[in-house]
């Protein structure tokens, strides 16, 4: 049996990996996919402190380096169901049950796409799903920024602080984002809001970079905006139907932790992503592993 299993490869469970290792846990990382997660598309990481600009694809392989010399067993496996019987956890994948002690979900989400023509072409080259990223490369330029919730909301305020002007593009009659997120963007004069409209395409130029979006009203009004990048701020989905029977998963299908990155159930432990958060990052992900290691490693100690 396991002391801990880590399911996900992306920063936050490579970095748990590589604490669990350190610990002297007999513990495996299983990812379904490549080492990286989220980091593998994407084009530059800036913002990961001591490592200046890097390719996303760099940052995994690097990470993934570190944890393969200290010897993590790294499995290939997509994770179907996590069962529990008595104190042991079991982690089901397509070929094979794991049994564990405890566990730490790194699964990750997934930003909501609009899912027009372009939109994989132009991922993290015109289109994005997240300001703190990619904002900075677009200072002083037109942006359009599509979703009226609360992550919308602040990311376009945050975007009016860079760029010269931002569209807010709200396919309701309405935003739907707290009042004091809507009174600080709309104290900004850089910004204008598109309410009851959907965009409903990229136009790209004759080098395939986005120059512009059209929107549509419900009121059958078409308009072009021109714009260097299009922040889509529509939803985020959790990668967590394995965990459906566990208990973990709040009405969103996310997972609520406390700082200790403890779940409701004892033994379970998320980071990065999948977490109910509020910064979605690289940094974040990491320190959420490694918290979730050295909260697991206390019980461990317990473990009967
Ligand atoms: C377009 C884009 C650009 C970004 N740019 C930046 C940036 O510049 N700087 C920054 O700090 N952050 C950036 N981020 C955010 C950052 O990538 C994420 O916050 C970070 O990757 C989260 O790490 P994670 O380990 O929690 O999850 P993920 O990176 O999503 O990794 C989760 C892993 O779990 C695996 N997995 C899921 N389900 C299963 C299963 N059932 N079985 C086995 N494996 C499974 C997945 O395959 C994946 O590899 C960006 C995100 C996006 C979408």
């Amino acid at each position: 049996m396991y002391d801990l299993i880590i399911i996900g490869a992306g920063p936050a469970g490579m970095t748990a990996a590589i604490y669990a290792k350190r610990a002297n846990l007999n513990v495996v990382l299983i990812e379904k996919g490549a080492p990286g997660g989220q980091m593998v598309n994407t084009w530059e990481i800036e913002n990961y402190t001591g490592l200046k600009k890097q390719s996303g694809a760099d940052i995994s392989m690097a990470m993934f380096d570190h944890v393969m010399s200290l010897g993590v067993q790294y499995e290939y496996g997509n994770v179907l169901k996590v069962e529990q019987e008595g104190n042991v956890k079991k982690v089901i994948t397509e070929d094979k049950t794991y049994e564990t002690k405890s566990i730490i979900v790194a699964s990750g989400m997934l930003p909501r796409r609009l899912g027009l023509e372009h939109e994989d072409m132009l991922a993290s080259n015109g289109v994005s799903w997240c300001a703190i990223c990619d904002g900075p490369i677009y200072k002083g330029e037109d942006v359009v920024v599509v979703g009226g919730g609360n992550s919308a909301v602040e990311e376009a305020s945050y975007l009016a602080t860079l760029c010269k002007h931002v569209t807010v593009v709200q396919n309701l009659k309405e935003l739907t984002a707290d009042k004091k997120a809507q009174d600080i963007l709309r104290k900004q004069k850089n910004v204008t809001i598109h309410l009851e409209s959907v965009v409903t395409e990229f136009i790209i130029d004759e080098k395939d970079k986005l120059k512009a979006v059209k929107i549509k009203s419900d009121q059958g009004d078409e308009n072009v905006i021109e714009t260097k990048a299009v922040f889509e701020y529509i939803g985020a989905i959790p990668v967590t139907d394995f965990l459906k029977e566990t208990g973990v998963l709040n009405a969103y299908g996310f997972i609520d932790t406390n700082e200790k990155m403890e779940t409701k159930v004892e033994g379970i432990y998320a980071a990065g992503d999948v977490r109910t958060k509020q910064i979605r990052q690289v940094v974040t992900a990491t320190s959420d592993g490694a918290i979730a290691v050295q909260n697991c490693l206390k019980y461990l100690e317990t473990w009967e």
